[in-house]
């Protein structure tokens, strides 16, 4: 375990609550309680659905896609309804630090005791800012970098500039090298055919750069919308396919190393034994404050329990369709817009 997790794991403050509700998520699935006697260990929290790329996988591209920034004070709801929260991950559909409030708000959950992580584009990044974050104990700062040239990553990654990337990624791993504590600090790579001819370049390229570590995502979603599954099924690599594997596997062994740890990460990973735990420890908050149930959706407009500014949140993680979306993953019932996460629907 790394110095900057053993942090993130115990906070200061309200670390009793903390602790009980975590006992209570632990008992309640050791006896398999149908009824939910805590609230979330964890949560995501969308600071924007605005941004400035227009990535090719990303429903954000959509024309019809709209920007929306979460107001401070719906966010200062859901966390003093929620002190006992471990871990916020403040991401969605968009770049969290077009959110001009994003500082304020890691600064308010720290005040609560709560850990803050960040999915970023790495475009926005400078020094004040990094240093923002340091000086307000990020725990983890992850980056995408979907190429190692900039033909591909631009060509991905619409309207991003790679250069102003890489040397952002560069300055954050600079400033924060030589601190004992300090956040970790990963890139995540969605695999798709437009970049999979540079993937060694890309670990090669990450690891220079001074990441922990690399996740290679390769499984796209469509976020339970059928025009997203179609564009990003085309997109996708096969990676059921023996060789792809193998590319994978001998990339791990040949670019991990002690400081630098490669993982490739699949969405549908779910099947009728490995259920999805999303519904039962934690939660997604669109920026428009509606309670979604989990990041792989991330669009209220899906499937959405209610809304933050009008209902406390306790009242909507306990509602009847909260519960009948429980039920349904634990009796293999499996909803529409849940279908793209199991491979029994997939394979
Ligand atoms: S940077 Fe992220 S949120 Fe923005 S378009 Fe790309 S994938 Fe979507
Ligand atoms: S199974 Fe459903 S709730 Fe779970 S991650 Fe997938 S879409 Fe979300």
């Amino acid at each position: 375990m790394t110095p900057r997790r053993f942090i993130n794991l115990f906070p200061k403050k309200y670390i009793f609550k903390k602790l009980v509700n975590y006992g209570l998520f632990k008992l309640s699935y050791m006896l398999n309680l149908k009824k939910l006697i805590y609230l979330p260990v964890t949560m995501d929290i969308e600071p924007t659905t605005g941004c400035n790329f227009r990535c090719t996988m990303c429903q954000v591209s959509s024309p019809d896609f709209h920007s929306k920034n979460m107001e401070l004070e719906t966010f200062k709801k859901i966390i003093r309804e929620n002190i006992q929260l471990i871990k916020i991950k403040l991401q969605g559909m968009g770049e969290p630090l077009v959110n001009k409030h994003l500082f304020e708000m890691i600064k308010y959950a720290k005040e609560y005791g709560i850990g803050t992580e960040i999915i970023s584009n790495g475009s926005l990044l400078n020094e004040k800012n990094i240093n923002f974050l340091l000086d307000n104990k990020l725990s983890k700062l992850t980056i995408s970098i979907d190429g190692s040239s900039k033909k591909t990553f631009e060509k991905i990654r619409i309207k991003s500039n790679f250069e102003t990337v890489i040397n952002n990624a560069k300055l954050f791993s600079n400033l924060t090298k030589k601190k004992i504590f300090r956040p970790e600090f990963s890139a995540w790579c969605t695999v798709q055919k437009e970049n999979y001819h540079e993937v060694e370049e890309i670990a090669a390229l990450c690891k220079s750069i001074g990441f922990d570590n690399l996740t290679f995502q390769v499984h796209l979603t469509g976020w339970g919308k059928d025009e997203w599954n179609k564009i990003n099924e085309e997109k996708k690599i096969e990676y059921k396919n023996l060789e792809i594997k193998k590319r994978f596997k001998d990339i791990i062994n040949n670019y991990s190393q002690k400081n630098f740890t490669i993982d490739v990460f699949e969405n549908n990973l779910l099947n009728f034994k490995k259920k999805c735990s999303w519904p039962i420890n934690s939660s997604y908050l669109a920026s428009t404050g509606d309670v979604v149930p989990c990041c792989i959706i991330g669009d209220p407009k899906v499937i959405n329990y209610g809304n933050i500014k009008t209902q406390s949140f306790k009242e909507i993680w306990n509602s009847k369709a909260y519960y009948k979306l429980r039920d349904n993953i634990e009796n293999n019932q499996i909803d529409d817009f849940c279908k793209n996460c199991y491979r029994e629907y997939t394979h």
